[in-house]
């Protein structure tokens, strides 16, 4: 099995050799044929050009460049398209995450694992600014999204080429990774890492970054549970809405015949009208979601379903953009 390691980095001068030094020892004592992929955020601080040495010196060394900072998540996922190794090894640019861990995690996919992620169980940075933030993310995330994780931060992850590739991260999507793949089917196993602290240059993310995760746990929320049939949630709503208008309709109106009660001057009155726009509303989105949601997979030539293997099917059988030879 080929290995590719995706290494994002943005302004990690000091860094990038000494992690080539380190990988290039674990993966040539793998005994496979392997590529070391860094893709450079967009630095500014002579990160280019110690990438551009080592590539010159070492032909397993590749580099994907961007012309700006375009962010973690960017960087992660044009590593994951360039890869062509059959397993995908995703790490850190700043040493904090230990190469040695990578072949233990390697071993772990072919027991026929699609993902296999890391938990920095004694996790080296800041305990309040860090540690106690993010032990509180994790465990809201992992209950809201029942998926049994402890650490959805840890860069350091193994997966299948398949799943790297349809992954599909935008935004600040990398950190929800295991989340993403385990709700498209994917075998996942978490193992512990070791984790080390920073020693050169400085993280890229402050305490702010927690408001951001909460509001992504949202949007991936939405996207694993309703991305195919948007009506489901926006149309239920609506229905709620709908069902509040009438009941405050006929509460109006027996006020009104009953007891003689005015109904111009009856807040219930109000609860009715504005019951039934935002349910008019909710259904109008429910149907524009329908129709983004066919115009998003139609987009991306990927189909809502993900195949695992197929039997007595040659390529070209399927749907053009399928891998489908894949028979175990
Ligand atoms: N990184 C990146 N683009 C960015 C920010 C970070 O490629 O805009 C890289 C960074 O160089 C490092 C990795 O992402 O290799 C993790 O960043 P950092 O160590 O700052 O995050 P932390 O470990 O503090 O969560
Ligand atoms: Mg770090």
């Amino acid at each position: 099995m080929d290995v590719s390691v995706v290494i994002p980095v943005y302004n990690e001068v000091d860094n990038v050799a000494p992690l080539h030094a380190a990988l290039d020892g674990v993966l040539s004592g793998l005994g496979k044929p392997y590529e070391i992929l860094f893709v450079d955020d967009g630095s500014t601080d002579g990160t280019s050009k110690e990438l551009a040495d080592l590539a010159g010196v070492d032909p397993h060394v590749k580099v994907v460049r961007f012309r700006g900072n375009f962010g973690q998540t960017a960087a992660m996922e044009a590593g994951l398209q360039y890869a062509s190794g059959e397993a995908v090894v995703t790490i850190d640019g700043d040493l904090q995450n230990d190469p040695a861990d990578i072949p233990m995690m390697l071993a772990t996919l072919e027991e026929g694992y699609d993902l296999v992620h890391g938990w920095r169980k004694d996790r080296q940075d800041d305990l309040v600014l860090r540690k106690i933030p993010s032990w509180c993310a994790n465990r809201l995330i992992s209950w809201v999204t029942d998926v049994p994780i402890h650490d959805l931060g840890c860069t350091l992850k193994v997966m299948t080429r398949d799943v790297a590739r349809e992954l599909n991260l935008v935004g600040e999507m990398h950190r929800f990774i295991p989340i993403l793949a385990a709700k498209r089917g994917a075998k996942c196993k978490e193992v512990v890492t070791n984790h080390r602290a920073r020693i050169h240059g400085t993280s890229k993310y402050g305490i702010s970054r927690v408001g951001r995760v909460l509001l992504d746990l949202l949007t991936v929320t939405y996207l694993t549970r309703f991305l195919v049939s948007p009506m489901k949630l926006f149309g239920a709503v609506g229905f709620a809405c709908g069902a509040t208008a009438c009941l405050a309709g006929f509460t109006t109106i027996a006020m009104k015949l009953v007891g003689g009660v005015d109904m111009t001057g009856n807040p219930m009155l109000l609860l009715t009208a504005l019951s039934i726009l935002t349910g008019v509303q909710f259904l109008a989105i429910g149907l524009l979601g329908e129709l983004i949601t066919r115009i998003y997979f139609d987009a991306r030539g990927l189909p809502a379903y993900a195949v695992r293997e197929t039997f007595n099917l040659d390529d070209g059988d399927g749907p053009a953009t399928l891998p489908v030879a894949r028979a175990a």
